[in-house]
């Protein structure tokens, strides 16, 4: 741990501070906040030596845990060894073993790393609480495999405790993206979203480590790719895939591979998905990890069913089924590639194959009570259903619906209530609050009014005051309704990193504008010139400062027109602009970047240009044409040198 990361721990844990005071707004109060965060900022300045003390063993072992990400096999190996070495305190006997069932956990090995873990456990020194937090993270991310969810929250909770105690800021927003996911299998979503966003804040602030924005991108993608926003799904997907290269972190990195290849294939986009997999299946097989020789066959066949290769579709499976019952212990998935089976017997008409299969996950339906279970039950109905059809059974087949119905109606409504309550019980906790405020005030206000006007006899005049007062409270209440269901917009409404407005909302905007048949205006999109160089010689987070600062250029380059900017996605933005016919806006998009390449937007030195496609709304066109017409645009500029706008 060294002196400015102590720091930055500092400051962060007064961000945390800020943010939990969501009222703090007046000057004075920011100015006290700016005297504590200062004295913070001393108090550390004078600790940091002896933390350092503390705290570099931690470091040692996250060095050693880099190595072991790249290389699991060499380090499975010394870690055995070193389980004989009577020399090592037990500090490191149970870092090494956590790590140890880390790495078996990866390659599949269940029972091993169930062993590994209970041994790591055993030796945790009492007094440590660092590597408490450690074995608990992991430990809960087996929990999870087991498909023990409320187990894992529990640890993972009690990790966070741990690092507090260490205020290793770092390792808590590795535990808070892992809960994330765990909330996300819990169909917690919106507290998912928002812790897993609070730690994405925190982390970019807080400029952390990329092993640790890599837990996060992936976090965050698992989070899109579940609620299939399959763009956002996979551009987080594929930035925390580049993360992993660039770290050569193979045990983080074929998770997330996973994760993309699978939103690829959700999203429909099945080259590009069945391309995913290969690599996965080579990087696999690269590492000898069975675990994903399990994975990548079965998402691929999944791949090829939806292309119709159905031939392919089951070597695949027969691939994976090769595996599964060495490396997986969640029956959610077994159930997963029986049915997966049974869909390619169903379309190659082989109901009796398909119901052999079906039977299989009934048998592990019967044992396995999990909140999904439902979801899995629905599922191998519906393909009952329709092998009972092929086979001309249609009393069965029918049971079978009539059973999915009840079933489907069953999860609406315990979706249907679960949204309902999150709302109510949000909307009632403010409500009260508020109420409980204008009470008080009321009751205030009502009291001297009541006692100056008594004294002046005019009791009539009394109760009118009370009856203003009650309009008056109302209102209140209604404004600061208003304003929370304005917050909520406005975070649905815009993109994390930059601030600027996001795709739903500027799409919305466009449509908008479409409605009136006749209203004439131009769109461009841009794009900036081989951003993946930035990222890649520079790093992500001067990546990051690069869209940041473009977003600022666009946003004072726009002030008072009518003009409207939107991050479009990755480093794409697109300017909507009412009434330019083509002419203008090509020149006011020239100038804008122009302007892009005379300004330095990130600590380095470097200049950036960007190249821009421009079409203008022709009358009764649609939103699709418009876009499309513009991203040809750009598309010629790219291809004709870049640093240039077509229209
Ligand atoms: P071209 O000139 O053809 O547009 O090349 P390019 O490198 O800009 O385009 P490409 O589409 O190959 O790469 C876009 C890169 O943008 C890849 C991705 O890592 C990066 N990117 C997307 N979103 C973010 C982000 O939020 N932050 C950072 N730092 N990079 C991002
Ligand atoms: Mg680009
Ligand atoms: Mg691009």
């Amino acid at each position: 741990m060294n002196k400015t990361v102590l720091i930055r721990y500092a400051s962060i844990n007064l961000n945390w501070r800020y943010n939990s005071q969501l009222f703090i707004n007046n000057s004075k109060k920011k100015a006290v906040m700016r005297i504590i965060h200062f004295s913070f900022f001393c108090v550390c300045v004078v600790f940091t030596p002896f933390l350092f003390a503390m705290g570099s063993q931690h470091i040692d072992f996250l060095s050693v845990e880099k190595t072991a990400m790249a290389h699991p096999n060499e380090a499975i190996k010394r870690l055995i060894l070193s389980q004989d070495d009577k020399s090592l305190p037990d500090t490191q006997h149970a870092y090494n073993n956590t790590l140890l069932a880390r790495l078996y956990l990866f390659q599949g090995d269940i029972d091993l790393s169930k062993d590994t873990f209970e041994l790591a456990y055993q030796q945790l020194p009492k007094t440590d609480n660092w590597i408490h937090g450690y074995w608990l993270l992991y430990r809960s991310i087996f929990s999870l495999e087991q498909g023990q969810l409320p187990q894992g929250l529990r640890q993972i909770k009690l990790s966070q405790e741990a690092f507090a105690k260490e205020n290793d800021y770092e390792m808590i927003v590795r535990a808070i993206s892992i809960e994330g996911v765990l909330l996300l299998w819990q169909e917690e979503y919106p507290k998912s979203i928002e812790i897993i966003e609070n730690a994405y804040i925190e982390a970019k602030t807080a400029k952390m480590s990329t092993t640790t924005m890599l837990y996060i991108y992936d976090s965050l993608a698992a989070y899109y790719s579940t609620m299939s926003l399959f763009e956002q799904g996979i551009q987080y997907a594929e930035i925390a895939a580049e993360l992993a290269t660039n770290n050569g972190d193979i045990v983080n990195g074929l998770p997330i591979l996973y994760t993309l290849c699978i939103t690829y294939s959700r999203a429909e986009q099945l080259d590009l998905a069945s391309a995913c997999y290969e690599k996965m299946i080579t990087l696999s097989a690269s590492v000898k990890a069975p675990r994903y020789l399990f994975w990548a066959p079965a998402g691929k066949a999944r791949v090829a069913l939806k292309q119709k290769d159905y031939t392919q579709a089951l070597q695949l499976l027969y691939l994976a089924k090769n595996y599964v019952y060495k490396v997986i212990i969640n029956p959610a998935h077994i159930i997963a590639l029986n049915n997966n089976f049974a869909r390619v017997f169903l379309a190659l008409e082989q109901p009796e194959q398909a119901l052999e299969y079906l039977h299989e996950s009934d048998k592990l339906l019967a044992n396995y009570e999990r909140p999904l279970n439902n979801r899995y039950m629905r599922q191998t109905l519906a393909l009952k259903a329709q092998s009972y059809e092929q086979l001309e059974r249609f009393e069965e087949s029918s049971k079978s619906l009539w059973f999915y119905i009840k079933l489907s109606d069953e999860a609406k409504e315990t979706t249907q209530q679960k949204l309902e309550q999150e709302a109510r019980s949000k909307f009632e906790s403010t409500q009260q609050e508020i109420k409980l405020q204008l009470a008080e005030e009321k009751l205030k206000n009502q009291q001297i009014a009541l006692d100056k006007l008594a004294k002046e006899g005019q009791l009539n005049t009394a109760y009118l005051v009370i009856g203003l007062l009650v309009i008056v409270s109302m209102s209140i209440f209604g404004f600061n309704q208003h304003r929370a269901y304005v917050k909520s917009q406005q975070r649905a409404n815009t993109d994390p990193l930059t601030g600027a407005c996001n795709r739903r909302y500027i799409l919305d905007f466009i449509v908008q504008q479409l409605i009136d048949k006749e209203r004439f205006f131009s769109v461009a999109i841009l794009d900036i010139d081989h951003f993946k160089q930035v990222n890649d010689n520079h790093g992500h987070d001067i990546g990051d400062q690069a869209l940041i600062g473009f977003t600022t250029l666009l946003q004072t380059q726009l002030e008072n027109t009518a003009c409207k900017f939107a991050r479009f996605g990755g480093e794409e933005f697109i300017v909507v602009m009412p009434d330019f016919d083509l002419e203008a806006a090509h020149e006011f998009i020239a100038n804008l970047c122009t302007c892009l390449k005379s300004l330095n937007l990130t600590d380095k030195n470097i200049t950036l240009t960007s190249s821009a496609g421009v079409a203008q709304r022709q009358s009764g066109m649609a939103l699709n044409t418009l876009l499309k017409v513009a991203d040809t645009n750009l598309y010629k500029a790219k291809n004709t040198g870049r640093d240039k706008v077509c229209s």
